[in-house]
């Protein structure tokens, strides 16, 4: 009889320590994932030391250089030596403390693991100092004594060579599609929900900054501001709330964009307990409900802020804090989607026609978006780059040589008392010339043959209508009655300049 030969026995492989600096990059390789994580970790930071303006500086997407400097209330010399090895934080000291958290850090890992994956460098100085200091760490270790130096109020950290030791890692986002658009709408998040603070953004070598708001007590004119007029003049407060300790107690409010809103993508711009947060499953109940409401089913703009009990929330379930669990969430989230539905129905019931207006001086300072909604023509937006002294006038209101001639809401406000034509023209007149006069019989002679051809019904089109917008670099729509006129502007603007 054969005995079969036994199968070969393989040895259990041996399992041994990893070294701790491996176990440290890989842990970091999970926190920050890529530059707008870093990006994130670090704004979160200046937030919890009550900063009042952030500005981030962004080069190569984030992986040559990010610079994050704001006016918080820095960080103690005594604190720099351990600032950046993990698990150190000033903000919890006990696991029960995470039940009421208010920061937004309490891990203690994030500026220690950019230490692991890149070159991190403090300039800081706290309140009554006479100077800051600086000192730069490598792997969780100040790489030498802190140094004295000029600073100012606040905090400066810069990530230089992000993910310079993760080889794949860098490739990957070398040759995707680079960080500094995630960054940009990231701040742009941010700007519309911490209000009193001003935020920046801006790409290394670039004049002007991407994302610029500045501190305003309304909510509607920073997302003016950052999403542009043609977001914020589409959408509808909204809030709602329940005290029921069986089944949800949560307060929300926000804005969402109305039947005149057009999008191919839903933005959803979420904070939970003031934590920038993603939730799935309330961003498709809400997608469901526009779906169903609005004829054109565009994709929703949806700004929301829920506050609930900090022990209803748990913070701590996801590496990058992307992510929490709340209690009762589904009652939350079904009673979030039956108050939009309603407003959404209500809103639908009574759709408007909005007419576009040009704001002579914008009240916050532009911002982000390639959002054109203030340069209905051409040579408005060409305007702003002329020196002052080529300009030509067309508004003695508007010294930037807007066609505000065309743009007016209410074209009654000139000629409401006396529209007669000679009014009109001698007005145009004065602010054209101030010296003119208006007696010279040649120039009446001129007039009076420029009324004999005058079309009378034209007249009336054209002072009766309403601006709608330009149609493309020539042509403006108006409105007159139920008809829509196409306008050459340009050959009208020629007409003026020359008439
Ligand atoms: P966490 O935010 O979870 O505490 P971090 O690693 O992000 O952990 O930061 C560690 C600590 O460094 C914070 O607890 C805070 O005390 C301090 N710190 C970080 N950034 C700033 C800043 N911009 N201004 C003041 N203190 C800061
Ligand atoms: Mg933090």
């Amino acid at each position: 009889m054969e005995i079969e030969p036994a199968e070969e026995v393989k040895e259990p492989p041996r399992i041994h320590r990893l070294d701790e600096s491996v176990v440290n990059r890989i842990a970091a390789g999970e926190v920050i994932q890529r530059p707008v994580s870093a990006v994130k970790e670090l704004v979160e930071n200046s937030l919890d030391a009550s900063s009042t303006s952030i500005s981030v500086l962004v080069k190569d997407g984030g992986l040559k250089l990010i610079q994050v400097s704001d006016d918080g209330h820095g960080i103690r010399y005594e604190d720099l030596p351990i600032l950046c090895e993990r698990h150190t934080t000033s903000k919890l000291s006990k696991y029960e403390d995470l039940q009421s958290i208010k920061s937004m850090g309490f891990r203690g890992e994030a500026l220690a693991s950019m230490t692991y994956v890149g070159h991190v460098t403090v300039t800081t100085i706290t309140r009554g100092q006479l100077h800051g200091y600086r000192v730069s760490y490598r792997d969780g270790v100040m790489e030498n004594e802190p140094k004295a130096c000029a600073a100012v109020k606040g905090t400066q950290i810069v990530i230089e060579n992000l993910f310079y030791n993760m080889v794949a890692r860098r490739k990957t986002l070398q040759n995707s599609a680079d960080d500094y658009t995630k960054i940009v709408d990231l701040l742009s998040r941010f700007a519309i929900h911490h209000i009193d603070v001003s935020f920046s953004c801006r790409k290394h070598g670039a004049a002007r900054a991407d994302v610029h708001s500045v501190a305003t007590p309304s909510r509607l004119n920073a997302i003016r501001s950052v999403y542009g007029l043609s977001v914020a003049q589409n959408l509808i407060k909204i809030e709602a709330s329940d005290n029921d300790p069986s089944s949800s107690v949560f307060e929300m409010d926000g804005f969402i964009s109305n039947s005149n809103y057009v999008a191919k993508k839903t933005t959803m711009v979420l904070f939970i307990n003031d934590r920038l947060v993603e939730c799935t499953a309330l961003k498709r109940a809400l997608e469901v409900v526009y779906v169903a409401t609005l004829p054109k089913a565009s994709k929703p703009f949806i700004y929301m802020s829920i506050t609930l009990p900090p022990e209803h929330v748990d913070v701590n379930v996801h590496p990058t804090k992307r992510e929490v669990s709340l209690l009762n969430q589904e009652v939350i989230v079904e009673k979030i989607q039956s108050v939009v539905e309603s407003v959404l129905r209500n809103s639908n019931e009574s759709r408007t026609f909005q007419e576009q207006t040009v704001e002579a001086t914008p009240s916050v300072p532009s911002v982000t978006n390639n959002d054109l909604h203030l340069s209905p023509s051409p040579s408005g937006s060409k305007s702003q780059r002329v020196p002052v002294n080529k300009i030509v006038r067309t508004d003695s209101s508007d010294p930037a040589g807007r066609m505000h001639a065309y743009l007016y809401k209410n074209p009654q406000k000139y000629l409401g008392r006396d529209s007669s034509l000679t009014t009109v023209r001698s007005s145009v007149r004065q602010r054209r010339n101030l010296k003119e006069t208006a007696d010279l019989t040649s120039i009446q002679e001129l007039i009076n043959d420029i009324d004999r051809k005058c079309h009378s019904g034209l007249l009336d089109i054209v002072r009766q209508s309403t601006y709608i917008g330009m149609a493309d670099d020539v042509f403006a729509l108006l409105q007159h009655n139920t008809h829509l006129y196409l306008a050459n502007v340009v050959n009208l603007r020629s007409m003026s300049l020359q008439g």
